[in-house]
């Protein structure tokens, strides 16, 4: 492991999308291998399919690896900033006979496929404008613009040495010529992968397994270049809770949809990491261990189910514990998103203190420290009946005389107050904090009393405790 290692690693989307779990998965493991053995990640758009990509889906695969701070060592590459460099190549290849023209029509190919299955035979391309030697091939078309097709090898095995799925052997035999070149002369995804990796000495190539049928033609056109393929780890599917695709109900979201949830980055992709990989029974890993540790020898080759409860509890563990300053700025983001103005409210680091225990996310805690900065809009319900009674008008108001008498605004004072009034009154501190808490915060749910009012400050707690008083005293007139 050194430091001018010449691993590198790929994470190669095609912008048809939003960046979702599964490619924020590859990216991240992707990523992982570059960076355990010193190497260099790069990001590359895999926009040649013109009609599936949009600009909307690259800036939001941007936005996600971005979030998840997978930042790529080189400048992002575009497939269709290479179509010259894909052209040149299919010329050197068609020059060399590794690649040749073929004008089969629609019509003769699908002809040609319908005899075959007719023979119960696998539809495949016959090669019949493939040239061998000895072999003359019909005088090329006028009005058919061929396509170019790759020279397959006839004879032979390919071996994968996969990382995640040990050997994989393909007969080629069974791989037939593919297409590298469209009749419109634009280059195809096989062809174009492998040109990209083998321009950009990738070492390690991850990615879904869906891609297995790929690697054997990939390989054999690596190798009519006189190119070394890299190794492959092809990492297996992530399936729903239930064992069924993953589909949206399951959490098969964009990842900035989870940020919308209230997930912090790094539980992201703490939870990400575990969802195939193992290493020993530990769960949590700081990005740095991800890196130390990470290895394909404990990836499973087996699909790993997504759950939900599980990403949860992983953000909760990182709310409790992680640095302030990575949890400021995500739950700053979380309140203007809600139109909150922050500056009359109290410091977000002494928020997140007083509720991480008890929020999973961080948009549940943005939503329990709404009333911090912002009027309230009314009391619930429910709580207002239970704990806002015509008897508590008092009670409140021998708070307020207390608090208001205070000489500094500190927890541990504002604590000896409401303590203070339950014993005077004989009452459970229960029967005096419930009650504030509906004043104050709208409902009877928050942090302890205490620390509620010391964050929410002395104006606004004595406003709402006297709006609260009020509130009462208008209701039993009514009654
Ligand atoms: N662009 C391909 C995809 O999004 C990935 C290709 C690869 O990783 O080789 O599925």
């Amino acid at each position: 492991m050194t430091a001018s290692s010449s691993i590198i690693t790929r994470f190669a989307p095609s912008p048809t999308g939003f960046l979702h779990i599964g490619g924020a998965r590859t990216a991240l493991f992707s990523y992982l291998v570059a960076k355990r053995h010193g190497g260099r990640f790069l990001l590359r758009i895999e926009d040649t399919d013109r009609e599936r990509s949009t600009q909307e889906a690259v800036d939001a695969i941007f936005e996600g690896m971005d979030w998840l701070g997978l930042a790529s060592d080189f400048d992002p590459v575009y497939q269709t900033q290479r179509f010259d460099r894909y052209r040149e190549v299919i010329a050197q290849m068609l020059e060399a006979g590794t690649a040749y023209y073929c004008y089969c029509t629609r019509e003769e190919l699908d002809q040609m496929r319908n005899e075959q299955m007719a023979r119960k035979q696998k539809p495949r391309y016959d090669g019949r404008w493939r040239p061998e030697p000895g072999k003359t091939l019909p005088p090329p078309p006028d009005d058919v613009p061929p396509v170019v097709r790759f020279r397959n090898p006839t004879e032979g095995k390919v071996v994968i040495n996969d990382l995640v799925r040990g050997q994989i052997v393909f007969d080629n035999g069974e791989l037939d010529d593919l297409i590298i070149a469209r009749a419109d002369g634009t280059p195809t995804y096989n062809f174009c992968v492998v040109i990209d990796d083998w321009d950009m000495n990738v070492t390690h190539v991850v990615r879904g397994d869906d891609h297995v049928n790929n690697t054997p033609r990939q390989i054999n056109i690596f190798q009519a270049l006189g190119g070394t393929p890299p190794h492959y780890a092809h990492v297996p599917m992530i399936l729903g809770s239930d064992g069924t695709k993953l589909s949206k109900r399951h959490g098969a979201l964009g990842v900035m949809e989870y940020r919308a949830m209230g997930f912090l980055p790094e539980a992201m992709l703490n939870y990400l990491v575990r969802l195939g990989w193992s290493h020993g029974d530990q769960e949590l890993f700081t990005r740095d261990e991800m890196i130390a540790k990470f290895d394909f020898d404990h990836v499973s080759s087996s699909p790993s189910r997504f759950d939900m409860e599980k990403a949860y509890w992983v953000n909760h563990q990182y709310l409790k514990t992680a640095p302030l300053e990575k949890v400021v700025p995500e739950f700053e983001w979380h309140l203007q998103r809600m139109g909150l103005d922050l500056s009359g409210g109290p410091g977000l680091e002494d928020v997140i203190v007083a509720q991480r225990e008890r929020c999973r996310t961080l948009l549940e805690m943005a939503e329990k420290s709404h009333f911090l900065y912002a009027e309230l809009s009314g009391y619930d319900e429910k709580d207002a009946a239970k704990h806002l009674k015509p008897e508590t008008a008092e009670v409140l108001e021998a708070l307020v005389t207390k608090l208001s008498a205070l000489p500094e605004w500190q927890a541990e004072a504002i604590h000896q107050c409401v303590h203070a009034v339950a014993e005077e009154r004989e009452l459970k501190l229960g029967k005096v904090a419930q009650p504030i808490r509906v004043a104050v915060v709208g409902m009877a749910v928050s942090p302890p009393i205490d620390q509620t009012l010391m964050l929410l400050g002395r104006t606004r707690t004595l406003a709402r405790l006297e709006a609260a008083v009020e509130h009462i005293r208008n209701r039993s007139e009514q009654h």
